[in-house]
């Protein structure tokens, strides 16, 4: 099956033919399947966690996984959002700055993605317009079908090129029936007639209401957003139903009659604990099987047992945890726990790691005026995590609370706002230096003992300035971070502009500050931590992007460890 035309025909515009398919060098139709997963009724409904968990499974059985995500916004990428409305920016490896779903996919998949997985509407748009300007469509009127449609199946493709998986697994970011993801939609529908249904997955996930006042499920949103992908000319194979407790019998035999998919593959994705519980339950559904046999792949099923248990072990440490501690994170963004869901992560996974379960409590700092008022903010938190941030507002509570933790011995991690904040307090209070402050906040403060990067003052601009992505770092032997590593060079991802002013750096360390990773070739400071206090610890880069559940980053596993001890003294 698939499109029965000379692929060289269509991969040009031409005035002769309607088509427009260009298809990345190497590629090979058929050697690649598709697994597409749809969002209909309303956002927010965990497609980036049922996408991972689907790719985690799949793998689990030996098949290869490169996940894409599609946002239909017009920004090329996250670097300009704002995480208050859109959730946490997201770094990878190479700098992309990107949605939160990536790093739910590398979390989940446990590898590193690239500015290949992530497409936007921005991109696919910058692409055309430019491509246009050149003359790329050879006289044609460039419309959204064929030429932005046939630029985005070229996008899919390049990616099965690039990685020559066994799936690329595309995530519809938006909602059916959106107008900014349509296109896409469109596109998705082209590719499977060029491709054949048989290489092709439809994932729809919908949301089954439960409200209140009737207290029984409803099914009929949920029919009407599949009908409106059915409009689009996709019949999904799998309805992942998403809803708050487990979907009825009657309920999934109702979405069954709509939609013509068999009632095996109407399932229940009710809300869990944990999103790394997904996985487990979406196995017991049987999905994972189901795709194997709707793609004709094949299983190796010792490998699959061997990987799912390590998973397994993970997830039961996470059900049952043996004790718990409290920390405390400050920041701007208090209102949206999104803005720091890897940070939210990194806890758990490192919580997983110890047996123990931790409670989060936010601290407010913009009204934290006095050491008084740190000291009851901080009362019944095990250690306190200062994450990054950028702006004036509540940086003096901050400042406040790192004074706090380092005078009274309470575990602390500051994360590159946090490690300048840290920086300014022992300028300020152990060295004397009553002006010390960072220019982002006081442009012409005395003291700049944070200053911008010296490559950062060419930059005009914002989205994609910042020094960004995956940087090495020297750790200096015999430091505290240095053995919870236990290496001597790592790779940790950065998104900053400012940095400790290396005129300080003497008089900080003269002190007792040290700083004890290091830019392998310039003179930028990239951790810090104070000896005779159990955990003081700075970064200039943010430790959260690395850590995966089955693979804690060192500095969280530390940090819970300090809060442990602390809490049984
Ligand atoms: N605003 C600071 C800087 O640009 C910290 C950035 C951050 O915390 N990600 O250096």
């Amino acid at each position: 099956m698939g499109l029965d035309v000379n692929l060289k025909d269509i991969s040009k515009s031409s005035q002769d033919h309607e088509f427009f398919t260009p298809f990345p060098a190497g590629y090979k139709k058929g050697r690649t399947k598709y697994l597409v997963i749809f969002g209909t009724v309303i956002s927010g409904l965990g497609k980036g966690i049922v996408s991972s968990s689907l790719g985690l499974l799949l793998q689990t059985h030996g098949i290869e996984v490169a996940p894409i995500k599609f946002d239909g916004y017009l920004n090329q990428d996250a670097g300009t959002l704002n995480p208050y409305r859109h959730g946490e920016v997201f770094v990878l490896d190479d700098g992309t700055e990107c949605d939160m779903d990536l790093g739910t996919y590398e979390r989940f998949l446990d590898r590193n993605l690239s500015h290949y997985n992530y497409l936007t509407g921005g991109k696919v748009f910058q692409k055309v317009l430019s491509k246009e300007r050149k003359g790329g469509y050879l006289g044609r009127d460039v419309q959204f079908i064929p030429h932005v449609t046939g630029e985005i199946k070229h996008f899919l493709r390049e990616l099965a090129v690039r990685e020559n998986p066994d799936i690329v697994a595309v995530e519809v970011g938006g909602t059916v029936g959106d107008i900014e993801n349509m296109y896409f939609i469109e596109a998705i529908r082209q590719l499977m007639y060029e491709e054949g249904k048989e290489n092709i997955c439809f994932v729809a996930l919908t949301y089954i209401l439960e409200p209140k006042f009737l207290g029984e499920q409803k099914s009929k949103a949920a029919q009407l957003g599949i009908r409106s992908l059915l409009s689009l000319g996709i019949q999904p194979d799998i309805i992942a139903c998403r809803a708050q407790n487990p979907v009825t019998d009657k309920i999934k035999e109702k979405i069954s009659l709509y939609s013509n998919v068999p009632l095996d593959k109407v399932i229940s994705v009710h809300d869990l604990d944990s999103i790394y519980l997904v996985p487990e339950l979406l196995k017991k559904e049987g999905v994972d099987n189901n795709i194997i046999n709707l793609l004709a792949l094949n299983s190796d099923h010792k490998k699959q047992r061997l990987m799912f248990n390590r998973w397994t072990k993970f997830v039961n440490k996470l059900k049952t945890p043996k004790k718990s501690v409290t920390i405390g994170i400050t920041g701007k963004y208090t209102a949206l726990r999104d803005s720091y869901a890897s940070i939210l992560k990194a806890l758990e996974h490192a919580g997983a790691e110890h047996n123990c379960s931790i409670q989060i409590k936010w601290i407010e700092t913009s009204n934290i005026e006095t050491e008084q008022d740190a000291k009851k903010c901080l009362r019944s938190t095990q250690g306190i995590i200062v994450p990054g941030g950028f702006g004036k507002r509540g940086t003096e509570g901050k400042i406040r609370c790192i004074e706090y933790v380092r005078k009274n011995k309470i575990p602390f991690l500051g994360i590159c706002y946090g490690m300048q904040m840290a920086v300014i307090e022992f300028a300020r209070n152990m060295c004397g230096i009553q002006d010390a402050n960072s220019t982002e906040i006081e442009p012409k403060c005395k003291a700049p003992v944070i200053d911008v990067l010296p490559e950062q003052k060419k930059i005009e601009g914002l989205g994609g300035t910042m020094r960004l992505g995956g940087k090495n770092i020297l750790l200096k032997k015999g430091t505290q971070v240095h053995s919870l590593y236990e290496q001597d060079t790592i790779r940790e991802r950065f998104r900053h502009r400012y940095e400790v002013n290396p005129e300080y750096i003497d008089l900080l360390e003269n002190k007792g500050l040290v700083f004890s990773g290091k830019a392998p070739k310039v003179e930028i400071m990239q951790t810090l931590e104070l000896p005779g206090h159990p955990y003081f610890i700075g970064t200039q880069y943010h430790p959260e992007y690395t850590s995966r559940p089955l693979k804690p980053n060192p500095l969280f596993i530390g940090l819970v460890k300090a809060s442990l001890e602390y809490a049984s003294k």
